[in-house]
């Protein structure tokens, strides 16, 4: 168990830290009047919605509602308790917690039997990697890895293992240390037969590849066959802690490198990412035989802006290439894209021409993303030909159009002039009128892919007037704690009517009793729940002015009164109908009279 941080800790971390410095560090933050604006690393945006208050410690999203203080954005994005957030910030500005640290890692507290898969996992990854580097057993699969460039200390570094050939050794291996066979097979590891309900292994006489998630936990295995076996690379299938769509392989060991270098390299498989790191390219990462995702863009975008591509040089792959590459464009990345000769794949082409060469021949000789697509487009055209040429200069005028920046469109029309002896003036002409035939073809359909860092943040959504009123009177309690004794004064017992807004409420009068000065962030600490965290948080950016004045209170309780009042008018006018069909009409004549009043207090 967890030993706990005392309160004063927290509240000495709390004042320490700046939120803008520790969010700076996943995402690029940029000042516009007295807030932060950024993209946001919770959902994949093109347009900053992001913003970050260095006055009220606490950040928020308009684009997905994510919001809340210092503490809640790191328990968020790494996916980590309240404990291990206080540590890191601890840590950060130098603050003896006083604590055994040890006894408080582990991260989230995990239901019991996600932990055990995890641990599961963990077990084995150490067994395959042991019996593959110690073993008789391992030593025809060591070799084969030998023969085919992998060195040992690459094996170490990604925790390579053997599998035996063996039907049932894990199954053993596992049940020997009481993990359930039901939720051993959840995770994948082994399989049930349908005949008689008992296991067997998923992964037999292979080369087993460890997949880690983003804290460096083992999560799932891809096995290359290591005889004809198909199929040639078998994967764990989605668990419970493995989702494709979220992890990106070695994503764990490239962070430091990435932040380094300023950019990732995007490979399409995790061999050719182990095969890059042999050749000193650190840098690599691969999503586990899926499409990019976009939250596998939200993943990168805390770290880098730039992206290399580098997928196999033949058809398929360029084709992947063009498609993650756009993707990556539209969410506002600068992209490069790393190309091979002669159709190979990384892997191969640095088991064929050398780690150097590699580095520095296609990795450092990367195209602009524009000049991928002058290759791109070219394919499959026989340029000699008037048609073709003149299809692919349209094509190329139709990709300048897209970019943002003069001086680019300039360079690029000049290129195309020069290859095929244009005349530069024409170009330009055909290129504005192919930028306002697209621009009108898709005016008011979509967004263009690049805009300025210019946030708007949408008017207050129309709102019912109670809500607004009930939103406005929290962001006057949010700042002064007499505001809060006055509006239970003026409500008399009645509450506010969503039940979201009340919870706030009654959480500030109980952070109030023990904290005489208002404190967003330390209330946000305060409060438990994490939609109620965001809601804080979204009003919390609303402008208000500075001072309530009388009127616009009583204003305010009354919106929120009158709500009631106009429920109950509706209920009566229901229950008015219903008399009126009965023909009971001196009932019909009480009721309206009811409504009456009530519409007077109105
Ligand atoms: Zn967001």
């Amino acid at each position: 168990m967890a030993e706990l941080i005392a309160e004063e800790k927290i509240d000495q971390i709390r004042q320490a830290v700046d939120i803008v410095e520790v969010i700076s560090d996943y995402v690029q933050l940029k000042k516009q009047g007295r807030n932060y604006f950024g993209l946001c690393p919770f959902h994949g945006e093109s347009t900053p919605s992001f913003s970050v208050s260095p006055d009220k410690q606490i950040f928020h999203c308009f684009g997905c509602g994510a919001g809340g203080n210092v503490f809640s954005f790191l328990m968020e994005l790494e996916g980590i308790s309240f404990q291990e957030a206080a540590i890191k910030l601890a840590a950060k500005v130098n603050i003896e917690l006083g604590i055994n640290i040890s006894s408080s890692k582990g991260g989230k507290k995990l239901s019991k039997e996600l932990q055990a898969m995890l641990d599961a996992h963990e077990l084995l990854r150490k067994f395959y990697h042991h019996l593959l580097v110690n073993t008789k057993e391992g030593q025809h699969a060591l070799e084969y890895l030998l023969n085919r460039g992998f060195t040992q200390e690459s094996i170490d570094k990604f925790q390579i293992g053997y599998s035996l050939n063996s039907w049932d050794f894990v199954y053993k291996f596992l049940t020997k240390r009481d993990f359930s066979p039901e939720w051993m097979e959840k995770a994948g590891l082994i399989i049930k037969r349908e005949r008689d309900g008992t296991y067997f292994d998923r992964f037999r006489e292979r080369i087993m590849f460890p997949i880690f998630d983003r804290h460096g936990n083992t999560i799932a295995f891809s096995g290359r066959s290591l005889g004809a076996d198909e199929p040639k690379y078998l994967n764990s299938p989605e668990t419970a802690i493995f989702n494709k769509s979220k992890i990106l392989y070695n994503y764990h060991l490239a962070k430091p490198s990435i932040k380094k270098l300023q950019y990732a390299i995007l490979f399409e498989g995790f061999a050719d990412v182990i095969a890059a790191d042999r050749a000193g390219v650190e840098n690599g990462i691969a999503t586990m035989g899926t499409a990019l995702t976009d939250e596998h863009i939200a993943l990168l975008r805390q770290n880098v802006q730039t992206i290399t591509i580098c997928y196999d040089s033949d058809k398929a792959g360029i084709e992947a290439a063009y498609r993650a590459g756009n993707h990556l464009q539209e969410a506002g990345f600068q992209i490069k894209v790393a190309m091979m000769t002669d159709g190979l794949d990384p892997d191969e082409y640095i088991q064929k021409n050398g780690t150097d060469k590699f580095r520095n021949e296609v990795i450092g000789a990367s195209l602009t993303w524009m000049a991928f697509k002058f290759l791109y487009f070219r394919r499959g055209k026989n340029l000699q030909l008037e048609g073709d040429q003149l299809a692919y200069i349209e094509q190329i005028i139709k990709e300048i159009s897209k970019l943002d920046k003069a001086v680019e469109r300039d360079h690029y029309l000049r290129q195309l002039a020069s290859e095929f002896s244009l005349s530069l003036e024409a170009l330009k002409q055909q290129q504005k009128q192919i930028y306002f035939a697209e621009k009108r073809k898709s005016y008011g359909l979509k967004e263009p892919a690049h805009k300025p860092m210019l946030v708007v943040k949408p008017a207050e959504e129309l709102k019912p007037a109670y809500i607004t009123a009930e939103r406005r009177l929290i962001a006057h309690m949010l700042k002064n704690r007499e505001v809060v004794y006055k509006v239970q004064e003026l409500l008399a017992g009645q509450t506010f009517n969503t039940d979201e807004h009340q919870a706030i409420i009654t959480y500030l009068l109980g952070f109030f009793e023990d904290h005489t000065e208002p404190d967003t962030s330390a209330f946000l600490t305060y409060i438990q729940d994490d939609n109620l965290r965001r809601m804080v948080a979204d009003i919390e950016m609303m402008s208000i002015n500075d001072e309530l004045t009388n009127q616009e209170l009583t204003d305010y309780i009354k919106q929120v009164c009158n709500y009631q009042k106009l429920l109950k008018i509706k209920e009566k006018e229901v229950e008015l109908k219903e008399v009126e069909r009965e023909k009971n009409f001196s009932k019909a004549a009480v009721i309206a009279n009811e409504i009456n009043h009530l519409r007077k207090l109105l």
